[in-house]
């Protein structure tokens, strides 16, 4: 027997399985957590402490929770290592396009622009003696869309182990995390969909444990105009949704919090500079290109072209 918990929370379904359901407590206080977390990192609530960095922008510093810090260490350490393919700044630009929205449209270039001119990681500095962060031009916005889900994941994982729980699937809108082992004492299996289909079937299944698998794809979020998809993952320095060959990308690490901000940017960087990337950070990553082929770093039997 097995039990599925399932809550609404970061703007996404998560659930959580577990063997047994007579851990409610234990789930009571992941749900907590996890609204706590958005609370904090939301950039759509304007008491968030990113919205209070934002409106502090280009005037002084803003004293964070140690969750918030740790998340933007994290975000600038990748924002740096991807040359801005991530950059935790993006949010001008993701707020001028507004996906998830059911008018969806594709925003005029000259507010392309203007929102551009705001982004850039390099304007975010962190102070981890006083635990600020500090704008230093007006106008910059921090997202945490692409890591926040991850950090989120890891803290789940945590309480879990630390209340005795040594196996569990915790999937938080895609970003799964194997707690242990299967309950039947066998890695999990893990299904990778094919980014093109609808329903999003899986073209391949990979064994993990105790790891994160962490996806960014073209079917999440997306409009199809003039037979161009418009997705909701941004390459910064064009201010379009990126085209970088890739339909998917998935990143498996122990830090989930990782593998969700790697996978976002491996995504806008394509493959070559991707896998460099990658390298730097020993994790393991299944790509999908636009021709569907299949590439990976990671020890699987699986077909070579999802066509
Ligand atoms: P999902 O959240 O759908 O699982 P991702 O982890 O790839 O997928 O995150 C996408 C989100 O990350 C977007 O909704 C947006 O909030 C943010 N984002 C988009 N482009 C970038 C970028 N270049 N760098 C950092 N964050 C981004
Ligand atoms: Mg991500």
């Amino acid at each position: 027997m097995s039990y599925k918990t399932v809550f609404y929370a970061l703007g996404t379904e998560n659930s959580i399985i577990l063997e047994d359901a007579d851990i409610s407590d234990v789930l009571k206080m992941i749900v907590e957590r996890v609204l706590n977390i958005e609370e904090k990192m939301s950039a759509f609530k304007d008491s968030s402490e990113i919205s209070k960095i934002a409106s502090n922008s280009g005037i002084c510093g803003t004293r964070v929770s140690e969750d918030v810090f740790c998340v933007l260490e994290k975000a600038l350490d990748v924002s740096q290592a991807s040359k801005g393919a991530f950059d935790v700044t993006v949010r001008p630009l993701t707020k001028l396009w507004n996906f998830g929205n059911e008018m969806d449209s594709i925003p005029e270039k000259a507010d392309i622009e203007a929102a551009k001119s705001c982004v850039g990681y390099q304007n975010l500095v962190l102070e981890p003696k006083e635990r600020t962060a500090f704008f230093t031009n007006s106008g910059c916005k921090i997202d945490l869309g692409g890591i926040a889900k991850g950090y989120a994941a890891n803290e789940a994982k945590r309480i879990l182990l630390e209340h005795g729980v040594k196996s569990a699937l915790i999937n938080f809108g895609g970003n799964i995390m194997a707690v242990g082992q299967s309950f039947e004492n066998a890695p999990w299996k893990i299904g990778i969909q094919n980014p093109l289909s609808e329903r999003g079937a899986p073209v391949l299944t990979i064994d993990i444990t105790d790891k994160a698998v962490v996806t960014s794809a073209v079917n999440e979020r997306f409009f199809i105009r003039d037979g161009i998809r418009y997705h909701h993952i941004f390459n910064p320095i064009s201010g379009y949704p990126a085209q970088s060959g890739l339909l998917s990308v998935t990143i498996i690490d122990e830090c989930s919090m990782l593998a969700d901000a790697l996978s976002t940017a491996v995504f806008v960087l394509g493959a070559t500079e991707g896998l460099k990337l990658i390298r730097k950070y020993k994790s393991e990553v299944i790509l999908i290109t636009e021709s569907g082929d299949i590439l990976s770093s990671f020890e699987i039997n699986h077909p070579t072209n999802i066509a």
